[in-house]
């Protein structure tokens, strides 16, 4: 064992700021100005000691919220045991996550494959719809995916993503993508046809400010796909893991996709990312198709399966389900006497506010002075993700203290 202290690191903000400034590429642009150094629970806590409530949850990533006992414990024990090893041999514990993932899919003749992020698990998700007609000697290379989406970083998920923004410093671009507007089955219809290879689109846009599909509308994308053999791909890199209530959103429409794709809360903090294929779709990837290095290590997988058993004993699906509800019934009384909230949405613990003034940037602002820390899409949403875990009195915390910061911003 070492004895060696670990370097101390200086956990100011000033020098993180300056050497953010300096060094990182600047693409997070003006960060919110505080140090994470730790975390205990829904707190997250700062370089000087303040606690904040934390209703983002790292974007739908801490679904056990920080330092979880059995997540810690879990990750500490086979770090101490074996963090990494290739592909080349097999891995107890990425074997045994798969079957876990497969078994709640509910997908026929389910198979899984592991990378380390969002975009990772969706690029294989297209990879895999384009193997799958091209072994069959089918030209069907076009993905639709739907506008405002949110796929990922990487050239082909920020192409497949609609947001004309995210892709177009970066042409050229990989050809066979294109958009339609979201809840809108009538521009679907206009644009599969027997070329298409799949439709991809999220069931709730997250990124977008939590805008939930129509449940008419996923059922006509469903049958459109079956009518034309398209496949069906779900991105539930947000919206899986019970977040929404169900354990993959899919449930929640009754719809059952052909491929899946899952990350963000699945190692709970650790980099993994996943996607999945029924039966059929599986046959996209043949002996060589695709690989990675890290992808579906046993640390990763190991973090994995301990979320998995936490979210199993602790029901905290149903949790989300119950605790999502009410956050929205308190967001909506609030409402109810504040004519500054034009909406308030979601689906389990993902949860939409938008106003009828640009102050959702200036909001979060204030939350975070009070010790509440909440993300903000552009200028007039506002979006929680906070983790699964949370307690009815941390809801009424928030619910207080938001709609007082609220207030105060009117006044
Ligand atoms: C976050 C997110 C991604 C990208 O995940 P990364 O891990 O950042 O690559 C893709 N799709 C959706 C719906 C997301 O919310």
């Amino acid at each position: 064992m070492h004895t060696q202290q670990p370097t101390p690191l200086d956990h100011s903000l000033a020098t993180t700021t300056a050497l953010d400034e300096a060094y990182f590429m600047p693409v997070f642009g003006k960060r919110m100005p505080l140090c994470a150094v730790a975390g205990q629970g829904l707190e997250l806590i700062d370089q000087r000691g303040n606690r904040y409530l934390d209703m983002i949850g790292g974007i739908a990533v801490n679904v056990l919220g920080h330092a979880h006992p059995r997540l810690t414990r879990a990750i500490c024990q086979q770090a101490g045991q074996l963090i990494h090893c290739s592909n080349y041999y097999y891995i107890p514990q990425q074997a045994l996550l798969a079957k876990r993932l497969a078994d709640l899919s509910g997908l026929d003749g389910a198979r899984v494959f592991f990378g380390n992020s969002g975009a990772e698990a969706n690029e294989a998700a297209i990879k895999l719809v384009r193997g799958f007609f091209y072994y069959q000697g089918k030209a069907r290379s076009q993905i639709i995916t739907t506008t405002h989406s949110f796929h990922g970083r990487t050239l082909a998920t920020a192409t497949a993503t609609g947001q004309d923004q995210i892709s177009r410093p970066f042409a050229p671009l990989p050809p066979g993508f294109s958009s339609v507007p979201f809840n809108d089955i009538k521009a679907l219809s206009e644009a599969i046809s027997d070329q298409t290879g799949a439709v991809m689109l999220e069931l709730v846009q997250g990124e977008r400010g939590v805008i939930p599909a129509d449940p008419a509308y996923v059922d006509a994308v469903a049958s459109l796909c079956r009518e034309t053999g398209a496949l069906l791909v779900v991105d539930e890199i947000q919206t899986g893991m019970g977040r929404t209530g169900r354990f993959f959103a899919y449930e929640q429409y009754g719809i059952k996709p052909d491929i899946v794709t899952l990350a963000k809360g699945l190692g709970g903090g650790l980099p993994i990312g996943a996607v999945l294929a029924n039966g059929r779709a599986s046959q996209g990837f043949r002996l060589g198709d695709h690989g990675s290095t890290f992808g579906g290590n046993p640390l990763a997988c190991q973090a994995a399966l301990a979320v998995l058993d936490e979210i199993e004993d602790a029901q905290l699906v149903q949790a989300a389900k119950t605790q999502g509800q009410l956050l929205m019934q308190g967001l909506r009384q609030v409402a109810a006497h504040q004519p500054l909230i034009s909406d308030v949405r979601g689906m389990g613990l993902m949860v939409g506010v938008s106003y009828t003034a640009p102050i959702a940037v200036r909001l979060k602002e204030a939350l975070m002075q009070a010790g509440i820390l909440i993300g903000s899409v552009g200028e007039t949403t506002s979006r929680l993700l906070p983790p699964l875990i949370i307690q009815p009195q941390e809801l009424d915390t928030f619910l207080t203290v938001y709609k007082r910061e609220l207030e105060a911003l009117t006044t």
